[in-house]
């Protein structure tokens, strides 16, 4: 079935192309392995996720999703890749991951379903692939509870970022597949506060994640101006 609604079909291909790859890690998607530490433990740091009930939103994988639920989270992650979503339902059998589910819906249809329902939202390298990223940001802020966390991350848009993250990552160091991330759809920091605080989430805290092509590490940072993450809270 076609997916139709909030939703770009070429940017579900790309993805469910490389499904089988989602858990190589030195394959395509080994900036996603190597940034999930990070972001994991930020978030883990800001809110303890042992316990809660997590949603992730264009889980992909899973790569996210399985590790919040290491943590002792009840994680489901969605996303409208089925491929994507058999390789991260596979990996949990294999890998015997607790707590963790995966479904084929689309953000706007669970929240429908299941509004006020979350403590953790996570909405990570996703925003960037949708036609109206602010639909997204709208159906996680329904998806929280009052006094919840929603999670995004995405990349910045400025001259800077289409050097680092486009021409830099794509065709230079070639740590993602050329064309991965288009430069019109890239987000601002100011945009996606703009676009939470709209829909009744508070900016509370945000961080750059750098790349250092010599050690080929990942850290976060203060510098949003490529790669960012933003945490925003429901008002309780
Ligand atoms: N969040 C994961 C995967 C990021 S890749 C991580 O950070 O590890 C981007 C994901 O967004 C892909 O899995 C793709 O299938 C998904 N995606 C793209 N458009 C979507 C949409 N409209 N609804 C749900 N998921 C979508």
């Amino acid at each position: 079935m076609r997916p139709t609604g909030n939703v770009d079909p070429a940017e579900l291909a790309k993805f469910s192309q490389l499904a089988h790859r989602w858990w190589d890690q030195e394959g395509e998607f080994r900036p996603l392995h190597q940034i999930n530490p990070l972001r994991l433990d930020w978030i883990d740091g800001l809110v303890p996720l042992k316990g809660l009930q997590v949603v992730d939103i264009g889980c992909g994988g899973g790569i996210l999703t399985d590790a919040m639920a290491r943590k002792g989270a009840q994680v489901l992650g969605v996303d409208l890749a089925s491929k994507s979503l058999r390789v991260a339902q596979l990996h949990a059998l294999e890998a015997q991951t607790p707590r963790v589910q995966y479904r084929e819906i689309g953000a706007e249809a669970l929240a429908a379903e299941l509004p006020g329902h979350f403590d953790v939202v996570t909405c990570m390298e996703m925003l960037e692939h949708v036609p109206d990223p602010e639909s997204v940001v709208r159906a996680c802020a329904a998806l929280v509870k009052p006094g919840g966390w929603v999670f995004f991350s995405t990349i910045n848009r400025n001259p800077k970022s289409f050097l680092y993250a486009i021409v830099g990552a794509e065709y230079v160091l070639n740590l993602l597949p050329r064309g991965t991330h288009a430069y019109k759809k890239l987000i601002r920091p100011a945009e996606l506060a703009g676009f939470a605080r709209s829909n009744g989430l508070e900016l509370r805290h945000a961080r750059g994640m750098g790349y250092n092509p010599l050690n080929r590490r990942y850290a976060l940072t203060r510098d949003t101006s490529v790669n960012y993450l933003l945490a925003t809270q429901k008002a309780p």
